[in-house]
């Protein structure tokens, strides 16, 4: 059996945070294995207490601090390589409480930080943005998420601004949540495996949860649930240069069985 499992969240073990057929049951089977696992989401409208209280009110038995959010992933990002430093952080709603600990400011910051996208992303907040990291402030970002689907059509995300500021000032910004090798190698650490090849990462997103570990060398395995669309999956098996999931399940109900093949 693999060392270590991390799941995603929206689309793998629940939809409208509503839990997927099976999905209570193949958790309680997972524990039950004593394989250690912990959840990974780019959600930046909860923190991970709130994800937390909302999986065990679906019947889940998770505890908060085993559900890695794209803001936890920061905050220990930061913590490493930008010890005590004022941090300015763009997001819409509050900021976290994920971020705790972190030194935030509301202006003069040494580390620019972004999350997702609202209604709050001005054109003045943005051009302010740009006027730090033209001052040489350096930036990164929670995700690089291109957009959502709301019931309403889709929203812009941030993915979308930071591809502009990166050509307008010439800078990159490194995302630290999914698909970037900076938030999966951390995950690794966070469960405490020494090699990411015996780690597993289950998720409904092809290229930002199972081809994205499986670039920071874990095994990924695809489901077919939440935002699976064949298509997708037919266009890479068509293409044999292209990289493909390690492995295929209809849905999270049938990880057990493959943890105990793997
Ligand atoms: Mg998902």
């Amino acid at each position: 059996m693999a060392e270590g499992l991390l799941l995603d969240i929206d689309g793998v073990i629940v939809t409208s945070w509503e839990p997927l057929p099976g999905a209570v049951e193949a958790l309680e089977s997972i524990t039950e294995s004593g394989i250690p696992r912990m959840f990974l989401t780019n959600t930046t409208s909860k923190s991970r207490n709130e994800i937390a209280q909302t999986l065990i009110r679906g019947g889940f038995d998770v505890e908060a601090r085993e559900i890695l959010t794209a803001a936890v992933l920061t905050a220990e990002y930061l913590r490493s390589r930008h010890e005590g430093k004022r941090v300015v952080v763009l997001n819409e709603g509050p900021i976290s409480e994920d971020m705790d600990g972190i030194n935030v400011v509301s202006d003069d910051p040494e580390v620019l930080v972004f999350g997702g996208a609202g209604p709050s992303f001005t054109h003045e907040l943005l051009s302010q943005a740009l006027a730090w990291m033209i001052d040489g402030v350096p930036a990164i970002s929670m995700h690089r998420s291109m957009s959502w689907s709301t019931a309403s059509g889709p929203k812009i995300d941030t993915g979308i601004y930071l591809e502009g500021l990166q050509k307008a000032t010439g800078k990159k910004i490194p995302a630290i949540g999914k698909p970037s090798p900076l938030g999966f190698r951390h995950a690794v650490e966070m469960l405490g495996v020494g090699d990411p090849g015996e780690v597993i990462m289950v998720g409904d997103d092809i290229h930002g949860d199972v081809l994205g570990a499986q670039k920071a060398a874990m095994i990924g395995v695809l489901v077919r649930t939440g935002k699976f669309r064949p298509e997708q999956l037919d266009a890479l098996n068509a293409d044999e240069f292209g990289q493909v999931p390690d492995h295929v399940i209809d849905s999270i109900a049938d990880l057990p069985a493959l943890l105990e093949k793997l």
